[in-house]
């Protein structure tokens, strides 16, 4: 395979390209694949003469970026070189985020959730099963052993309102306090034992997500979800005293402290892996046509993903320099993603290999492109 040989580099800000395969639709309707990985690290662009404007594009582009995959790179692949390298950050205390960024049906679920296609859905393969079969392979280790739990947190930012996937998608409220710190207001946390009960709580949450809509795709394809994992480390009540007042989250908590029978321990934030699957980033015909919903919903998303670029672009500078998270909600809950010497990001920007997506895909790339 074309990617087997990489090594897995050790990156600050990590961005990746996966392009789909043609699907049946597009194949019955000749439908051309223009894009072409040429190796580990391109994407070339065969931009069609008579779709678009000559004088906006060269006949074909190339772009440059930490990995790429083509069709047939499995998404073990890409979860091997994008958010397996995070797992070593949350276990160091810091924060990692992944977000699958690109038009809609380009492959942002399927890379993040698994295979939800046909009749049988397969959650095991996406990131998110990844992700937690990992964590819970490291904490099988001896030194991690029952001094760390792991809690997820899901949730869906629409319109720059955020309602939560583990509780009958209640209405969240987002606070700043005067230190600059933010909350999402009682949402739920779930304690989590297993691989089993991530996708338990994923498949709850997606299915939430999605129901209630004609189009299968249109209601979550408006929405950015985001997934959490978070580790705590139980400390001794008896020791609580320092630990608390160094914490830098509200995350730390007395738990079970209504049942005697389990000792009271404080919980405190070690480190946290945020996956996030983004809204389309397809614009155009929401803003321009569309009711007013839908150029409501086409410009929050907007506002949220060039707010997201400055923002993983600020941390990239890595001189402290100011991020501007205040620009949108989703900057906003993730304010901790892009701050902290030990934060980590990647963006895998999904695209179509087709014809008629051409101009999407080049709105993706170049997106990519300036990410870094
Ligand atoms: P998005 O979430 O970006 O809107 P989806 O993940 O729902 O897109 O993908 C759209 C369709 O394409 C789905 O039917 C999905 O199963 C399929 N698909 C996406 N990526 C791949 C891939 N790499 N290999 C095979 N099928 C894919
Ligand atoms: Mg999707």
């Amino acid at each position: 395979n074309l990617h087997h040989e990489i090594n897995q580099k050790d990156l600050r800000i990590c961005v990746a390209v996966r392009k789909r395969p043609l699907n049946k639709r597009e194949l019955a309707k000749k439908d051309n694949d223009v894009i072409t990985i040429p190796n580990r690290d391109h994407c070339l662009v065969h931009v069609p003469k008579t779709k678009v404007d000559l004088t906006k594009y060269l006949d074909n582009q190339t772009f440059k970026f930490d990995y790429t995959f083509d069709e047939k790179a499995s998404t073990e692949l890409v979860y091997h070189y994008t958010a397996a390298p995070l797992i070593e950050t949350i276990f160091n205390g810091g924060n990692a985020t992944v977000f699958a960024y690109g038009q809609t049906g380009s492959g942002k679920t399927f890379t993040m959730g698994g295979d939800l296609s046909s009749a049988k859905t397969d959650y095991s393969h996406g990131i998110y099963a990844q992700t937690a079969r990992d964590i819970f392979h490291r904490l099988s280790q001896p030194q991690y052993r029952s001094s760390i739990e792991i809690f997820v947190t899901f949730y869906e930012i629409y319109c720059g309102k955020v309602f939560d996937l583990l509780n009958n998608k209640k209405r969240l409220r987002v606070l700043e306090d005067q230190k600059g710190l933010v909350q999402v207001c009682d949402r739920k946390e779930q304690q989590v034992k297993s691989v089993q009960d991530v996708l338990n709580i994923i498949q709850h949450g997606m299915s939430i997500r999605t129901s209630g809509t004609t189009a299968a795709n249109s209601n979550s394809s408006r929405s950015h979800a985001v997934l959490q994992i978070i580790l705590k480390s139980t400390v001794p009540i008896s020791s609580h005293s320092n630990v608390s007042s160094s914490s830098s989250s509200s995350s730390s908590r007395y738990n079970n402290h209504n049942n005697p029978a389990v000792p009271r321990r404080l919980m405190k934030e070690v480190g946290k892996m945020s996956l996030i699957d983004l809204a389309g980033s397809e614009r155009g015909k929401d803003t321009a046509s569309g009711d007013r919903l839908q150029r409501m919903e086409g410009s929050e998303i907007n506002k949220s993903l060039l707010a997201l670029k400055e923002c993983i672009r600020a941390l990239g500078r890595g001189d402290g320099s100011h991020v501007p998270f205040r620009g949108s909600t989703l900057t906003k809950v993730l304010r901790d993603s892009f701050i902290g010497d030990k934060s980590k990001v990647c963006m895998i920007a999904m695209v179509s290999p087709t014809h008629s997506d051409v101009e999407n895909t080049m709105n993706t790339l170049r997106y990519a492109d300036r990410v870094k």
